[in-house]
Parts: C-alpha cells; structure tokens; sequence
C-alpha cells in the first residue's frame, strides 16, 4: 500500500510538472503566433576596455508574461527549441532589434549588435536566406551584426550542414563570435573549424580574478589563445573594477557585465548612451 500510495502521488507530481509545462508551452505558442507581443528586448552594453567607449549591444529576449510576470530566457528558450518556436522568435527580435536600435547601428557603422543563435537555426539555410534579405533591404552592414553560439550547436558528427551554415554566413561578412567559451568539451582542435573572428570569454573565468588565484592560469590561457590566434576578445560577466583593471592590463579589448551596465530596455540604453557622450 505504500508502494502505491507512492506511486500515485509521485504521478500526481509528474502530471502537475507536465501540465505546467504544457501551460507555459501554450502561453508561448499564443504569444509568438501573436507577432510575439508579450516579448521584450533588454540590450547590454559592450565596452571598449581602453576608450570605456559603448561599442555595440547584446541582444536578450524577455518574456513579460500576462499573469507570471517576467520569465527569464534559460526556462522559455528550452520550450521553444523544442516545438520549432525559436525560429519565428527569433526572427521577430532580429527585426525588432534592428529597428529599435536604428539611430546607432545607421549612425556608426561600427556599431553592432549581439543575436543568440540556438541550434535549429543552423540545421536550414533560412537564416542565412533572411539575413542576406535584411542586409539587401537595408544599409547595414553584415559586420554589425554578431551571431552569437556555442560550440555545442555548431558540432555534431553526424551532421555537416551546422558548420556550413556558419561558413556562409562568415563568407557573406556576418561577424560570428563563440559565446561561453571555455565550457565547452570539444577541446582545442575544434577551433580551428569553427569560422569565428571573436571569442566571448565565459564568466565562471572572469569570476576567478580576485577570487581564486588556483584557476585564474586558465583564464589567462584561453586569453592568451585568443590573441595568437587574432581573435576579437569580449569578457563577460565583468562585475568589479578590480576585474575590469585586470583584464585591460591584460590587453583584453572589450568587456561585458554588471560592472558596466545592465541589461535594459531600449529607453534606457538611449539615456545610458547620452551620458556616456557627455562624461
Ligand atoms: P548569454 O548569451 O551568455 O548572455 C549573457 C547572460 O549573462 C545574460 O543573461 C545577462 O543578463 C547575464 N549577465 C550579463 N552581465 C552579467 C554580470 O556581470 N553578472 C552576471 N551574473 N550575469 C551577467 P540572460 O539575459 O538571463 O540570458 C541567459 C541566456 O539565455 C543567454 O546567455 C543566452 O544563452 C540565452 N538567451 C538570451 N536571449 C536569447 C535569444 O534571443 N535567443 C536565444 N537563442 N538565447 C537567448
Ligand atoms: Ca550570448
Ligand atoms: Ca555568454
Ligand atoms: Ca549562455
């Protein structure tokens, strides 16, 4: 009786868990058929270490939902990989992006902004046919805009086209950085098949300075890696003065995190990059 007892309240939960989840996944499929209203864009300032100049933003969705509140992207970007959501999501913050942030990216062509790729996007060729379309439309410039992934979507053995993808749009000027770097397993060799120009620095490394002189060594390595190989370095998660010191000193060019700015809405990246003219 016990075992039964169990048994069915262990069913219970599994099949509240599920309808939960069922819930989320139907308020997300409501969401984005409704040209993704319940989406916003937070953007995250990049620093250029030795000006302390803003020169580009990330990218990161927000989930305003009607009756949960706000829901971070780590417990719907899953949902949506899984039911085929994050292509049209997606392609709605690409859009939004590039025309909330219209006065910067058409007034320094310099200026970029950060999109985080997951891995269906790189199993079709329509990414690369939309982003070839944007550019044709507009006068942006592949360059501004940085594709972000890790080496976890790009590599597979079974599957070639990931990496083809990745190849066209490198080929077609789009700039292409391999986001967490260093928590991947795929070692050193894959870097030199992945057709990256810039590698973002995970935080758990840059969380080690000041903190843990043991790992700190590794941090420098991957550091070191970058710039032999010519690679454009971008930190994140920079939280203290103490890190941002260190890693000018290091000739990390940019930087990403707290320390800096947060992520935030479009208002407030306007105001934010006012101030940053004036001081
Ligand atoms: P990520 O691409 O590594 O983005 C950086 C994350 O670190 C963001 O979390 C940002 O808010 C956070 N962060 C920035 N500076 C600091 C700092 O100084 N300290 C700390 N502790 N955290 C910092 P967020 O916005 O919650 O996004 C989490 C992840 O969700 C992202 O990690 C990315 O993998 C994914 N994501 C966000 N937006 C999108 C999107 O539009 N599409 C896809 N596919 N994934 C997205
Ligand atoms: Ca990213
Ligand atoms: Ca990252
Ligand atoms: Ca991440």
């Amino acid at each position: 009786p016990l075992a039964a007892l169990l048994g069915a309240s262990l069913g219970l939960l599994f099949y509240r868990q599920t309808t939960r989840q069922m819930s989320l996944e139907q308020s997300l499929r409501r969401s984005v058929a409704r040209d993704c209203e319940d989406f916003r864009i937070h953007y995250q300032p990049i620093i250029e270490l030795e000006t302390d100049r803003c020169v580009g933003v990330e990218a990161l969705i927000r989930w305003q939902h009607p009756s949960m509140g706000m829901i971070r992207p780590d417990r719907f970007i899953p949902i949506a990989e899984r039911n085929g959501l994050i292509v049209p999501l997606t392609r709605w913050l690409i859009r939004t992006a590039i025309d909330e942030l219209a006065p910067q990216l058409y007034g320094d062509p310099k200026f970029h902004v950060g999109i985080n790729l997951a891995a269906s996007h790189f199993r079709t060729f329509d990414l690369v046919d939309d982003l070839r379309q944007l550019v044709a439309y507009t006068s942006l410039r592949p360059s501004q805009i940085t594709l972000e992934s890790t080496e976890r979507e790009i590599l597979s053995d079974y599957d070639q086209t990931p990496l083809r993808v990745m190849e066209m749009l490198s080929a077609q000027g789009f700039s292409i950085a391999i986001d967490d770097f260093g928590t991947g397993h795929n070692g050193l060799a894959f870097l030199q098949r992945f057709p990256a120009q810039i590698l973002k620095v995970d935080r758990t490394f840059v969380d080690t300075i000041g903190t843990d002189a043991v790992k700190r060594p590794v941090l420098d390595a991957i550091v070191d890696l970058g710039q032999r190989l010519t690679m454009g370095i971008i930190a994140e998660g920079v939280e203290t003065p103490e890190q941002a010191a260190y890693l000018r000193a290091m000739g990390v060019p940019y930087a990403q995190g707290f320390f800096f700015a947060r992520p935030m809405p479009v208002a407030d990246l306007n105001a934010y990059l006012e101030d940053l003219e004036q001081s």
